[in-house]
């Protein structure tokens, strides 16, 4: 699950980070208002973390501009104690939820999971292959495809946007999530895993046919099944 944390103040968005992290979620933290827009617009992400209080530009600026956009994705506002105003007037722009300081990172664990069990696209589905992204478990026609969690973030990559090419260094900084050497051959490796996994348990006619095809020169795409 890929979560973008905009807030400004450090030591929070360290341990929102680190306690997310440790659960497996893929966070990107931006520490003003402009920049969370900007990454926002992506549509990249399962749920934006959004404090109200930023430089540049406030949370709720942001919230209603991205909403103007028919941006939809799942938005928590993090407020202080004394924002009971405007905790009100964010759900009144299109916030999903909101969280008031301090708060425990289990507990905004818990409503980021509730937000995506709301959401209908918990599930994802292109050809054979099916995904909950709630549980993060693949299957393929009721056959669990048993995947680390790194495999189940890029296969998740590559379906999101089906049928599109992705380069190694685009699928590096998204399922990675940091700077790697570009050199490195871990996007392979994982894709190779994949593969195999899916093919171990693909049948009939099925056999032999990748779901992850290789570009040449470019990098991977999920195939869009005839
Ligand atoms: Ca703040």
């Amino acid at each position: 699950m890929n979560i973008l944390l905009v807030e400004d103040e450090r030591k929070i968005a360290d341990f929102v980070c680190d306690g997310l992290g440790a659960r497996g979620m893929m966070l990107e933290h931006v520490d003003n208002g402009h920049a969370g827009f900007e990454r926002a617009c992506t549509g990249d992400f399962d749920v934006i973390v959004l404090d109200i209080m930023l430089p540049g530009r406030d949370g709720l600026s942001v919230l209603s501009a991205l909403r103007q956009k028919d941006i939809a994705t799942p938005v928590i506002l993090l407020t202080a104690r004394n924002e009971l105003g405007d905790r009100i007037k964010g759900l009144d722009l299109g916030a999903d939820d909101y969280l008031a300081k301090p708060f425990y990172v289990e507990e905004l664990f818990a409503r980021i999971h509730a937000l995506t069990r709301r959401d209908r696209q918990g599930t994802l589905q292109v050809g054979d292959i099916r995904l909950d992204r709630v549980t993060r478990q693949a299957s393929c026609h009721g056959h669990v495809i048993d995947l680390t969690s790194r495999e189940f973030s890029l296969l998740e990559y590559l379906m999101r946007s089906s049928g599109l090419v992705f380069t190694r260094s685009q699928i590096l900084e998204h399922v990675w999530g940091y700077d790697f050497d570009p050199t490195t051959n871990v996007v392979d490796v994982c894709v190779k895993r994949i593969r195999a996994k899916i093919e171990a348990i693909a049948t009939g006619d099925r056999k032999g046919i990748s779901a992850i095809e290789a570009v040449r020169g470019s990098g991977y795409r999920f195939r869009v099944p005839p």
